[in-house]
């Protein structure tokens, strides 16, 4: 019997419902969103990243999915019961994190019937923050400093490009690299957080996706991390992959919110993770962080260069080179969403874009296509990792200059109903 109609038969005999009074609505509403997200991915593939909750209800969802139109009243309708609430404390908290999954839900399902908004707009309602877009000039400025540290004939992503095939980890000792970057990863995490007991996940390489790394999250602590092998992977990406889709990053976020709040507090909601909603910026943006928590300042190259360089063959007195590239190039991730913006308003062609996404993010024509898969699979989705993780890092190291006291921040965003609102700027 489902709370809601216990707390009706219970009503009409006048007796209170024995669970307490100010808890009871919102499970309801819980379950009523679970239910919303679950039918609502029976429309659309994808949308539904993880659900660990009882099987019956995903089965009930395939069985007897409303139609757009009654989701779309439904979901009107749930979000009043949300405002309506009052709750304090960690519930109201709670309720914030139910309205704003649910402001998402309410624009994702107005897309699949048609909606279309410009990229900003679509960003802010689906994931809860509007992004600056600023025009492509002005990382002209990045590029050139680029153009100094990688110098020579041809244009600039050719020659970075070139540079970086030097630094491709062999598909043969990719596994071992990989298990190696994770097991570090691990280590460091496990270091400042208690994982829960039996937590695991199992590695798999695939190829022909748009992504270069997945965290499919089964419930039960268990994640699946795939790497896609369709392009070579950067001697740095090992340590990247391994904390982005393992420790601290999705396989932590996702066993701490089911220990946390779905088995700690018997919050439904946790157990069906909606692509696209504010969650996606709390957790790409803490998976992207969770490597500079875990390897601040020169401490990932230590590690590369006395681990990982060794097993993938390749020589270590190469590895500053690349350091320096890398920190250079980080400020262009938000050109993309420049690119995007102007791409998916149909202001430029595909392969316009292609040809920008290959000038400001400096790849090759195979790793510009890759990344104009994703801007057509996923759109505004992109703004989740490097906005995602400046707002995770200015909220994390707000909690001072100690290692400590980071990892203490990130454990409690990671283990809490945090929204990208709650993040201090
Ligand atoms: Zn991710």
């Amino acid at each position: 019997m489902s709370m809601r109609r216990l707390t009706v038969a219970l009503a009409a005999l006048g007796i209170a419902a024995a669970a307490p009074a100010a808890a009871a609505p919102l499970d309801v509403i819980a379950r009523d969103y679970v239910a919303l997200v679950l039918e609502f991915g029976e429309h659309e593939e994808g949308y539904v990243d993880a659900y660990y909750g009882p099987p019956e209800w995903a089965a009930a969802a395939r069985a007897n999915k409303r139609s757009l139109g009654r989701l779309t009243a439904d979901t009107a309708a749930l979000r009043k019961r949300v405002a309506a609430e009052n709750a304090t404390g960690i519930g109201a908290a709670r309720r914030s994190y139910l309205a704003a999954q649910l402001r998402a839900l309410a624009a994702r399902v107005a897309m699949r019937q048609g909606l279309r908004l410009d990229f900003a707009s679509e960003a802010e309602e689906l994931f809860g923050v509007r992004p600056v877009l600023r025009p492509l000039k002005s990382y002209d400025a990045v590029l050139a400093r680029i153009d100094r540290l990688v110098p020579g004939p041809g244009p600039l992503w050719q020659r970075v490009d070139d540079f970086r095939k030097r630094y491709e980890i062999p598909s043969d000792r990719l596994k071992p690299a990989m298990e190696a970057a994770i097991a570090e990863c691990k280590a460091r995490t496990a270091k400042h957080f208690a994982l829960p007991e039996g937590e695991e996940f199992d590695l798999e390489f695939v190829s022909d996706k748009p992504w270069s790394g997945y965290n499919w999250y089964k419930g039960g602590y268990h994640s699946l991390i795939q790497i896609n092998t369709d392009l070579p992977t950067a001697v740095s990406r090992a340590v990247d992959l391994g904390c982005h889709e393992g420790y601290p990053g999705h396989h932590v976020y996702n066993a701490l919110l089911e220990r946390e709040l779905v088995r700690g507090r018997g919050w439904t909601e946790f157990s069906v993770y909606p692509l696209y909603s504010p969650q996606s910026l709390i957790a790409e943006g803490s998976a992207n962080y969770g490597i500079d928590l875990a390897f601040p300042k020169e401490q990932q190259v230590a590690f590369e260069t006395s681990t990982i360089y060794p097993i993938a063959g390749l020589d270590p007195a190469m590895a500053k080179a690349l350091v320096d590239l890398n920190r250079a190039t980080r400020s262009l991730a938000s050109a993309s969403y420049t690119i995007a913006d102007d791409y998916l308003a149909g202001r430029i062609s595909r392969d316009d874009a292609k040809a920008l996404v290959q000038r400001y993010e400096l790849s090759s024509p195979a790793r510009a296509e890759q990344r104009m898969k994703f801007i057509d699979t996923y759109r505004s989705y992109i703004i989740n990792y490097g906005l995602g993780r400046d707002l995770v890092q200015a909220h994390v190291e707000s909690a001072g200059p100690s290692q400590a006291a980071r990892w203490q921040a990130m454990e409690k965003l990671l283990s809490e109903p945090t929204l990208p609102g709650d993040l201090r700027k």
